[in-house]
């Protein structure tokens, strides 16, 4: 069923250059959340313009896309359906990586193809090679730390590493100019996939904890990338203008990624920050300093308050708390005091996260306060609600420089009246320490689940 439309090449650029201003004006519109619905939807059309022209366009056998079409809608329909909200990241991670995977074998079915490929198509068929292959390994190295699977979420060491991984980064720049040398020989194009493959289980295996998300992030460049390289292997305009988007936006999230960090990407990904070795321990941090509260307390606090704080993190997510939060801050609204809510850029499990779920909730955007923002006005507040975040609250950033996330600005709730925390125990946060806020002296714990905890908040409100 090859099928292969003869329509005149300038229609074809032009759509095209539709389908490239869709994807621009889409990636304008996710900026905001009041426009992400629509910036979502422009891009996905760009998307499906794309295909279509560069389906109806090239001699192509549509059984074979039919069937690629319904098995990978049905994969992704059934990954995307099962997928917890708070296992994001590592659905990310993953589809980066087969973006990777993609390219690579693109390129290379390419190249197998091409009798005598000119410069600038063996030049992208290895720079493709060794950044799709890096992509794919390390995507799924991040996606098996993140789900804690054969490998642990941690740092992983060993002496000699950074040596050995400047080894194979020399090594894969060799593959590379055998491919240009030698561009229709398969050896040259397996051996640089080969070694770029273990480059990419070796540069991100030493990178954990807080760090992950700058690489999930990095990654997805590297995906965006590594399609605009083979845009130039397959010379398709609109495959270069996507890759190059997506390998942009990437770069872009990470710099501000590590910036909300305090980070370097030089010092993310070659740094190597350790445990830290003089830390105190979790009986040293909270050892009878430590005071447990209950709802009914809360809400006497509550009706005395005329300034709240809501800082939500990761545990608000995995709570599923965010109707009841939103339930409570119209509760204590009405009872006359005002109410922000303070999001963190790191805060949860991927970027925008907590955003995400209370625009779920239909807490109204205004009320949602960059960290920059609401800092200076933590002194003034009355009672700070912490709904399950621990690291984005954690004075040790400020105070330990040998801590995991020593130097990353945090929200300034311990400068607040009062601090409660709800979570369900002492346990720590994602990058493991303990946290000096919980034994402050302004500070509550409400020890129980997130949901559970603001429901029974609301019904002591309403009896105070
Ligand atoms: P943390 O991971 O620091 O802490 C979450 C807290 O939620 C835990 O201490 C846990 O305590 C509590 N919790 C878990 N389940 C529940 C529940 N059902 N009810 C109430 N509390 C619960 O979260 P933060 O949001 O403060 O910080 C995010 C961290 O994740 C940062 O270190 C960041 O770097 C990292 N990260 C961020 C990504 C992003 O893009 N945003 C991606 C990947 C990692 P307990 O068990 O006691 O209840």
């Amino acid at each position: 069923m090859e099928t292969s439309f003869h329509v005149n090449p300038v229609w074809i650029d032009l759509a095209y250059l539709l389908a490239a201003c869709l994807f621009i004006l889409g990636i304008m519109g996710l900026a905001h959340p009041r426009t992400a619905v629509r910036g979502n939807l422009l891009g996905a059309l760009g998307m499906l313009i794309a295909a279509v022209v560069t389906l109806l366009a090239r001699g192509l056998d549509f059984g074979v896309i039919v069937a690629g079409v319904l098995v990978g809608s049905l994969a992704g329909a059934l990954l995307a359906y099962k997928i917890r909200m708070t296992a994001m990241p590592q659905m990310v991670a993953l589809l980066n990586g087969f973006g990777g995977g993609a390219s690579t074998l693109v390129a290379g079915a390419a190249l197998a193809q091409t009798a005598s490929p000119d410069l600038q198509s063996s030049v992208a068929t290895a720079a493709t090679g060794l950044v799709g292959a890096v992509t794919f390994w390390g995507s799924l190295v991040a996606f098996a730390k993140l789900q804690e699977f054969l490998v642990s979420g941690r740092q992983v060491l060993f002496g000699g590493q950074k040596a050995l991984n400047a080894l194979l980064g020399l090594a894969s720049l060799l593959c590379c100019a055998w491919v240009v040398a030698e561009p229709t020989s398969a050896a040259a194009y397996c051996s640089l996939v080969a070694v770029a493959s273990v480059l990419g289980v070796l540069l991100v295996i030493p990178i954990g904890g807080a760090d992950m998300p700058v690489v999930i992030s990095l990654l997805n460049s590297y995906s965006g990338i590594a399609g605009a390289t083979s845009g130039f292997v397959l010379s398709n305009t609109v495959l270069i203008i996507a890759g190059a988007l997506v390998g942009a936006s990437g770069i872009i999230l990470s710099r501000i990624m590590c910036k909300a960090m305090n980070r370097s990407l030089t010092n993310v990904l070659f740094g190597v920050l350790g445990p830290a070795s003089g830390a105190a321990s979790e009986d040293e941090v909270y050892a009878g300093k430590v005071k447990a509260t209950s709802p009914e307390e809360v809400a006497m606090l509550l009706s005395g308050a005329r300034r709240v704080v809501i800082v939500p993190g990761y545990g608000m997510a995995v709570a599923q708390a965010q109707h009841a939060v939103r339930s409570l801050a119209n509760l204590i609204e009405s009872k006359g005091a005002e109410v922000e809510f303070a999001i963190h850029p790191v805060a949860g499990r991927m970027p925008g996260h907590m955003n995400v779920l209370l625009a779920e909730a239909d807490v109204p955007y205004d009320k949602l306060k960059e960290m920059d923002v609401i800092n200076p006005s933590f002194p003034q507040t009355d009672v700070v609600l912490v709904i399950g975040a621990n690291d984005v609250v954690n004075p040790l950033a400020r105070t330990d420089p040998a801590c995991p996330i020593a130097g990353m600005p945090i929200l300034d709730v311990d400068k607040a009246r009062t601090v409660v925390v709800i979570k369900r125990s002492l346990g720590p946060g994602f990058a493991g320490i303990p946290n000096p806020l919980f034994a402050a002296d302004n500070a509550l714990m409400l020890f129980q689940d997130g949901r559970k905890a603001i429901q029974d908040l609301i019904a002591a409100v309403k009896e105070s």
